[in-house]
């Protein structure tokens, strides 16, 4: 008896189990359950190829599929790691930071990047829910600042995807402040007129809400993205009355007024590139169906480079009238 439970169960046991598979292959849609397998979700952007839900999405992943060819130049934020106010609940503040710094490889919930879509010049700065729960704290008050300080310098529109539960409350009244801050940065913006397109993804929430993501000219949301400042539960809580279906989501705000478009993930780069060159004034991008521009139109400068296609997830992308100084423009040739 000895002899089987202690030497040949674990024995057998050893041949049986699957030691090389790590755990995070395999991701269950937080909508209908269904096994996602991690290739295919990256591959649809994070959105459930079963009933179309949108999970959340790092920002840096998102970058890689809106910029041409995945590429982007990110923008430094000012400041480093702070806690003014020495702030500790269950633990400190400082390690709140480090946690997540260490789980999200990312230094605080938004990154800053600059490149191109649709060969227009943007900046792009997405929140990352992950880190904090995309709280605004003076770091993304910061970030904020510097990425309208950056669209000025470089004459382009800002595109800010915004995922956050509000304020950071580690930073009490300091981060509260960071709400008319990134107001008066939106300010110096629109003083230069350059367009602030604002892209809603789920949740927004807060003094989020109530600061710069409800600032844009244009204001996109994911579907299905719950959007508000108090949630539900608390409006439901005080005005003590149920709240009719779908209330606080995108289509729901759509309906009513809140917001111009609701966008599927997949269509958003096609739609923002579009957004972003009529408000520039460019002419309107050349859609990926249409016959790439022959040699004889493409200028001097193209040197042919069909395979540009937008490897990178760029899901054909826009094409634009050959411009001869820029060849990298090449999202349309079919492969
Ligand atoms: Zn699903």
């Amino acid at each position: 008896m000895n002899w089987i439970s202690n030497f040949v169960r674990p024995k057998l046991g050893s041949l049986f189990t699957r030691r090389d598979v790590p755990s995070n292959l395999w991701h269950n849609c937080d909508s209908c359950s269904a096994m996602l397998f991690h290739r295919e979700l990256a591959q649809s952007l994070n959105v459930c190829p079963n009933c179309d839900h949108h999970m959340q999405i790092a920002p840096r992943q998102r970058f890689e599929s809106l910029f041409d060819l995945g590429v982007f130049e990110e923008i430094r934020i000012p400041g480093g790691a702070r806690d003014p106010l020495e702030f500790r609940d269950k633990k400190r503040y400082t390690d709140r930071i480090k946690a997540a710094r260490n789980d999200t490889g990312e230094k605080e919930a938004m990154l800053l990047a600059s490149g191109r879509i649709g060969d227009t010049p943007i900046i792009a700065a997405g929140q990352d829910f992950a880190f904090m729960g995309g709280s605004l704290g003076i770091a993304v008050g910061s970030a904020i600042v510097t990425a309208c300080r950056e669209a000025i310098k470089q004459k382009a529109p800002l595109v800010l995807f915004s995922a956050s539960g509000g304020a950071r409350m580690q930073e009490g009244l300091l981060a509260l402040m960071q709400m008319p801050r990134t107001t008066a940065a939106l300010q110096m913006l629109r003083e230069d007129r350059l367009p602030f397109i604002v892209v809603l993804t789920h949740p927004t929430t807060g003094g989020v809400t109530a600061s710069y993501a409800m600032l844009g000219d244009i204001q996109l949301a994911e579907p299905g993205a719950l959007i508000g400042f108090a949630g539900p539960r608390v409006i439901e809580q005080t005005i003590r009355e149920r709240l009719p279906d779908g209330f606080q989501r995108s289509a729901y705000l759509h309906d009513h007024g809140m917001l111009d478009r609701v966008t599927h993930r997949k269509n958003l780069r096609d739609e923002l590139i579009s957004i972003v060159r009529m408000l520039m004034k460019q002419p309107p991008p050349i859609r990926g169906e249409l016959a790439p521009p022959s040699p004889a139109n493409a200028g001097t400068g193209d040197s042919g480079d069909p395979a540009g296609t937008d490897g990178s997830g760029g899901k054909g992308g826009a094409a634009l009238p050959a411009r001869p100084s820029r060849p990298r423009d090449g999202g349309t040739i079919p492969a």
